[in-house]
């Protein structure tokens, strides 16, 4: 632990804890901003309650936070809502309590990602209190409601908000749990992207005995989906692991024995590297369904791009912190699902790197106790490094 830790007056196990004690299930915040608020207020920064709404989707409230107006900005970005608790049974603790048994921290958010946002909060406690009033840039707060539910009134409008108010973000790092089993294992620094697609063969109906006058979409259908699955898309990238495709269902409906109908549907997803976009994806597709023929509908839904912020200053930063702090080379992965980083990269450069994520959307979620002190003196030592890089 850095000697600096216990003189900031921020413990990140108990701001942790009283993060957790808010039952912030989305779209309800529970108090959850409020407490993070009231924690970094003192220190300076401006607050920024956003509540956004859309038709459809509950209203959100969101957080930014600002401390300072130069540059360079460095902001921190995650979410305080957390996914429900599943079977209160499975439980051995209440996962609303914040208790710590045999030196783990036990409850929903423990690791995605309360624990993460009171580790940073408790990182710039002790970073301000080595610079006292030395410090020209500007550390922000992003810090939504809506990351586990539709991710609509959230980041997204947050980043349009501040956009609009002249805000310029010069990186951010996401407190998303990156590590599968060892702290210090493994960042992210980019996401395959996902696109889910809808594939309609229009044929003509007609008897199975006299297919000449009929048009099987059947029999197309079965060529095309042949044809996407046979080929690939890519063999990765550098950073990426090989694009893959899914067909996730092939519908027909026909309740008869004698009736050629007259479509045949199929869904499929495909995700992607860094080697396409949306478009691309849905070009490659078409080229293949284009060599079987006929008429067909494909309506595509992209709910990700494929990004990766290139290995440069940021990525070295957090990897040097993470090295220094734990003795760990962090793998540099583009592996898993999708994060609001996928909105951020739009802005400026972004990586993620928080806590394990072992236990993350269990029962029984927690995290050893001595992970949170050792995140915060990661975070500690990436704002040291980051705001003394010669610029
Ligand atoms: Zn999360």
């Amino acid at each position: 632990m850095s000697p600096s830790s216990n003189s900031s007056g921020l413990d990140p196990l108990e701001l942790s804890q009283a993060l957790i004690r808010c039952e912030s299930v989305t779209p309800i915040d529970g108090g959850a901003q409020g407490v993070l608020a009231r924690a970094l207020t003192p220190m300076g920064f401006v607050c920024h309650t956003l509540s956004f709404s859309a038709p459809d989707t509950p209203d959100i409230t969101n957080l930014y936070a600002r401390l300072g107006t130069g540059a360079p900005h460095f902001c921190f970005a995650g979410h305080t809502d957390v996914v429900p608790v599943g079977d209160r049974t499975a439980w051995s603790a209440d996962p609303f309590a914040g208790e710590v048994k045999n030196g783990q921290l036990y409850g929903r958010g423990a690791a995605d990602m309360k624990g993460a946002i009171a580790c940073f909060a408790a990182a710039v406690a002790r970073f301000l209190a080595k610079r006292e009033k030395a410090f020209a840039g500007s550390i922000s707060f992003l810090i939504t409601g809506d990351e586990e539910g539709p991710a609509v009134n959230g980041t997204v409008k947050m980043l349009e908000w501040a956009k609009q108010r002249g805000e310029v973000f010069d990186a951010c790092l996401v407190g998303e749990p990156t590590n599968p089993t060892t702290l210090g294992e493994m960042m992210k620094v980019g996401r395959r992207g996902s696109l889910n697609v809808r594939l309609i063969v229009n044929g003509v109906a007609g008897h199975v005995a006299y297919p000449h006058l009929a048009d099987n979409p059947c029999h197309r259908l079965v060529e095309m989906l042949a044809a996407i699955t046979r080929d690939r898309l890519d063999e990765g990238t550098e950073h990426f692991q090989p694009s893959t495709l899914q067909i996730s269902s092939i519908d027909v409906g026909n309740p008869t024995t004698n009736v050629i109908p007259a479509k045949a549907e199929a869904r499929i997803n495909v995700r992607f590297t860094d080697a396409y976009d949306s478009k691309g994806v849905e070009r490659w597709l078409r080229e293949r369904f284009d060599r079987v023929g006929g008429n067909y509908d494909l309506v595509a839904q992209v709910s990700g791009e494929s990004f990766l912020t290139p290995p440069g200053e940021l990525s070295r930063t957090v990897a040097a912190a993470v090295t220094r702090v734990t003795g760990r080379t962090p793998e540099l992965s583009t592996s898993g699902g999708t994060s609001d980083a996928r909105f951020i990269k739009n802005y400026c450069p972004v990586v993620e790197f928080g806590l394990v994520g072992e236990t993350m959307h269990k029962a029984d979620e927690r995290m050893p106790i001595a992970d949170i002190a050792t995140l915060a003196d990661i975070y500690e030592a990436i704002l040291d490094d980051f705001f003394s890089a010669p610029r």
